[in-house]
């Protein structure tokens, strides 16, 4: 952490904080300028508030130079996470992963057929709900354990991993012989409970960025997961809150290369939830491909007019095949694949 004083601030309040600093476990290294005087707080610890010394008197400026994060940061592991899943399938690696299906599981018919059009057009993993964090109590919640079932049949037939939305710790022992990847939705983010059972859990996490965290946020969330001692962390950028109304959310292309500087960990984009809007996704998906994301999340239904959820921003499957042929042009133009 570095410390600038305040001007002529007095030898007694200098000492004050370097004492607190000290406390704090950190070794202290001063500078003294005519005016001016900066103190070095230099440490491994990263659980600290630097509120703690802003407040002190004569304090000017506080930076931290430390993240809260050390598991999730890029120097943990320089070269960069890749999930690799029992089929031979890779998520972080020079192959881009495309994760597609519907909002929800609502249906057996509807299931396999939104499976079969994803498989065919290139899709390696089939996304759906069985349990729906929806707004509205009164809206569908998911089809449950009957969700799950289903989706696990359809992966199996179709050849295609499978990954469903996790709402709180009861759900984890139910869902483990289901799915192949749990997923953390932006409404669970900051449920830490439930991210710190996921840490015990032998199966990747895919964590979605809240509509309203920062990276840190995200971060700090992911640790919670990896410190628990599941490495298996992927995460996503699904959109975020602003004052913008033509959109659902803002989509935040600028998290992929942020991410990838701040964290080791692959990351997703989720341009259905990012937008809201089936006309916005595929313009979204490739510039998120064209910013190196390591995987996409894309929602897709053959009736999207008739789907219990979500059937606004859902790709009508020949949408999803265009989609597919286009991001398999541009993934060569940044040193990439489609897996
Ligand atoms: C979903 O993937 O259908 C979902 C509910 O996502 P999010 O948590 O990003 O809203
Ligand atoms: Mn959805």
């Amino acid at each position: 952490m570095i410390v600038a004083m305040q001007d002529r601030a007095s030898e007694e309040q200098i000492q004050y904080v370097i004492d607190q600093l000290v406390r704090m476990g950190f070794e202290v290294h001063r500078s003294t300028g005519a005016l001016k005087t900066v103190l070095g707080g230099v440490g491994s610890q990263t659980d600290f508030d630097t509120r703690e010394i802003e407040m002190l008197a004569g304090v000017q400026e506080v930076h931290r130079i430390t993240s809260p994060y050390r598991l999730a940061g890029r120097n943990f592991r320089p070269e960069g996470t890749i999930v690799k899943f029992a089929n031979g399938l890779e998520i972080g690696g020079k192959n881009i992963v495309v994760m597609a299906g519907p909002c929800s599981v609502e249906s057996r018919e509807q299931l396999f057929t939104v499976s079969e059009q994803i498989a065919q057009a290139g899709a390696r993993v089939l996304r759906g709900g069985a349990f729906k964090p929806r707004s509205s109590p009164y809206s569908f919640q998911g089809l449950g354990l009957e969700g799950l079932k289903l989706l696990r049949e359809a992966g199996d037939r179709f050849n295609l991993l499978v990954i469903s939305e996790v709402m709180e710790i009861s759900q984890i022992e139910l869902m483990l012989p289901y799915i192949d990847i749990f997923q953390v939705g932006a409404r669970n983010m900051q449920n830490f409970n439930l991210l710190r059972e996921l840490g015990k859990v032998r199966k990747p996490i895919l964590l979605k960025r809240g509509i309203s965290a920062t990276f840190e946020e995200l971060l700090c969330s992911a640790e919670y997961v990896l410190a628990g001692g599941n490495y298996e962390v992927i995460l996503c950028e699904r959109g975020i809150r602003t004052f913008e109304t033509y959109t659902r959310n803002t989509m935040d292309i600028s998290a992929i290369p942020i991410i990838h500087k701040l964290s080791h960990l692959p990351m997703t984009a989720d341009p259905s939830h990012g937008t809201g809007r089936r006309d916005k996704v595929a313009p979204m998906a490739r510039a998120s491909v064209a910013a190196g994301a390591d995987a996409l999340l894309i929602e897709v239904h053959h009736q999207p007019d008739k789907a219990l959820s979500d059937g606004a921003q859902s790709l009508y499957p020949q949408q999803f095949a265009d989609l597919m042929g286009e991001i398999r042009m541009i993934a060569p133009a940044v040193g990439r694949t489609i897996a």
